[in-house]
């Protein structure tokens, strides 16, 4: 490239030779001695070159002719590239070499555009020139920019490093705390469920006892204070054999063989065998207008049912607060609009709501809570900093060049918009594709490695694993890293399916210019 750039003063001896002849080929042509064909085919005496006659199979005869259908005709366009061009382009009206010499003999006149191709050609050699001497400035101030950063992510790594190790400390001692607040919460949060279950057992049983007093009760007919076989056999559903009655052997097996039983052993025998199946007359669940005739005794029944609930909250629940006997009071108030319907089903639901938290416990609850978001902030807190950690030692330790003059890129990502897509490259992470109208992205590979060919491993880059290709191979690509003052992807191709190739610019890639050269040097190839 920068012989280029001389050659034009090199031009200054014009050396004798047939026409069509290039510099360096001008002594194959002697015109003391025959001519041997360059391809060594024929030797022909001297006065056949040229002749416009085509003798040497490979055209060497006739550098100046349009003779030989293979020859090439040598244009020396003083000023700007010497070129070849098909000998038939010799004298056939057009003007093919920028010195016109093409055109000797054929009428035209070619003006010689050779100086001003040449100054061109210079111009854009400068420029080019100017671009890597540029870019390469801009390099060395991100390579110097890199070794601070790199040194400053180092000092940051180490002290995250020695900052972790007290940070883990305070974790454990704060898990310690925890777990010594969580550890009365705990026994007084079972305290409290304990006592409730008790309680609701107590309950339970209770109600069970009155159940089996009004049963007693309701099959004592004769009131004489013992349910006897007789009494018992009134109540048909308790049948056992399926036979639709209650005979006399099985009611005297409920009794455990007696005739019959006093309160207390029909609470504790007889109740638990029948009670699943006993149906009492005071609940009118099965036969409601038959009911109607027997509603003298049930009536009686009727409170017992209800009653023992209210006392038992008012007798128990001494502690209980006067908002909540008002909500208990506007329950019963929504409830009595429609005051035939039986309001047994209510009972059991609001049983089953386990009464808050005691003062003490809730003050334990509340410092194990506290010392729980302690410790899972400063958990929280570990963890970000590992992860800062980790990303330290992974951008540190990165492969940005041999001089570190790609870490810039780091972090970035640069796009290119075509007429479909918009194509995104985060260089060492990351390429994709976008639909322009909309749509998610295709990954069109992730960061690989360095890809260059071995004596220049950082001109390239793969970007592999990408998302896979219907019925091929996962798409990957490859970005090509050319100097550039600017850093900027420049194109965006796909040479063959699945696989994409970018270019991206970058004073990254520039290199070394070589150093300017005296300007009047005699450089001649001769
Ligand atoms: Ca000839
Ligand atoms: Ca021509």
């Amino acid at each position: 490239m920068w012989l280029l750039l001389l050659l034009p003063l090199c031009w200054a001896v014009e050396v004798k030779r047939p026409r069509g002849v290039s510099l360096t080929n001008h002594h194959f042509y002697d015109e003391s001695k025959p001519f041997t064909c360059l391809d060594g085919s024929a030797t022909i005496p001297f006065d056949q070159v040229n002749d416009d006659y085509c003798d040497c199979k490979d055209g060497s005869d006739e550098p100046g002719t349009a003779a030989c259908p293979n020859g090439s005709f040598h244009c020396t366009n003083a000023g700007y590239k010497p070129l070849y061009i098909p000998s038939s382009r010799v004298n056939d009206g057009i003007c093919d070499c920028c010195d016109g010499t093409d055109e000797y003999n054929s009428g035209i006149v070619c003006e010689s555009t050779c100086k001003e191709k040449g100054r061109k050609e210079r111009e854009s050699l400068q420029q080019m020139a100017e671009v890597t001497r540029e870019g390469f400035r801009l390099k060395k101030i991100l390579i110097e920019e890199w070794k601070k950063a790199r040194e400053e992510k180092q000092n940051k790594l180490t002290e995250l490093q020695a900052g972790k190790k007290s940070l883990e400390d305070e974790v454990e001692m704060l898990r310690t705390v925890k777990e010594e607040a969580e550890k009365p919460e705990k026994e007084a949060k079972e305290l409290h469920q304990k006592m409730w279950e008790e309680q609701q057992a107590a309950s339970k049983a209770q109600k069970e006892q009155e159940l089996a007093a009004d049963a007693f009760q309701e099959l004592d007919d004769d009131m004489d204070g013992m349910v006897s076989v007789a009494e018992l056999q009134t109540h048909p559903e308790l049948d056992t054999d399926g036979d639709g009655a209650l005979s006399e052997g099985e009611a005297q097996a409920f009794l455990g063989g007696d005739t019959q039983t006093n309160a207390a052993s029909f609470y504790d025998r007889v109740w638990v065998a029948i009670r699943d199946k006993y149906r009492s007359e005071a609940l009118p669940t099965d036969l409601p207008e038959s009911s109607a005739p027997d509603l003298t005794e049930p009536k009686e029944e009727r409170p017992p049912v209800l009653s023992p609930r209210t006392e038992e909250e008012e007798g128990e629940e001494e502690e209980e607060t006067e908002e909540e006997e008002e909500e208990e009071e506007e329950d019963d108030a929504e409830e009595a609009p429609p005051p035939l319907v039986p309001p047994q089903p209510a009972s059991p639901v609001e049983d089953d709501k386990m009464p808050p938290y005691d003062e003490q416990t809730k003050a334990l609850i509340d410092a194990a809570q506290e010392a729980r978001d302690k410790f899972e902030e400063a958990e929280r807190s570990l963890k970000d900093m590992e992860e800062s950690i980790r990303n330290l030692e992974q951008e540190i330790s990165f492969d940005f060049g041999p001089s570190g003059e790609f870490a810039y890129l780091y972090s970035q990502c640069y796009e290119l918009a075509t007429n479909e897509y918009v194509y995104q490259l985060c260089p060492f992470k990351l390429v994709s594709q976008k639909p322009k109208l909309g749509g998610s992205p295709t990954n069109l590979g992730t960061w690989g490695s360095w890809a260059g060919p071995d004596h220049d491993k950082f001109s390239a880059m793969r970007y592999e694993q990408g998302t896979g290709c219907w019925q091929g191979p996962n798409r990957s690509t490859t970005v090509r890293l050319v100097c550039g003052k600017d850093t900027v992807v420049t194109s965006t191709t796909e040479p063959s399916r699945c696989e994409y190739l970018m270019e991206l610019m970058t004073p990254a890639a520039c290199p070394e210019p070589p150093p300017e050269l005296p300007a009047e040097s005699d450089h001649d190839e001769l």
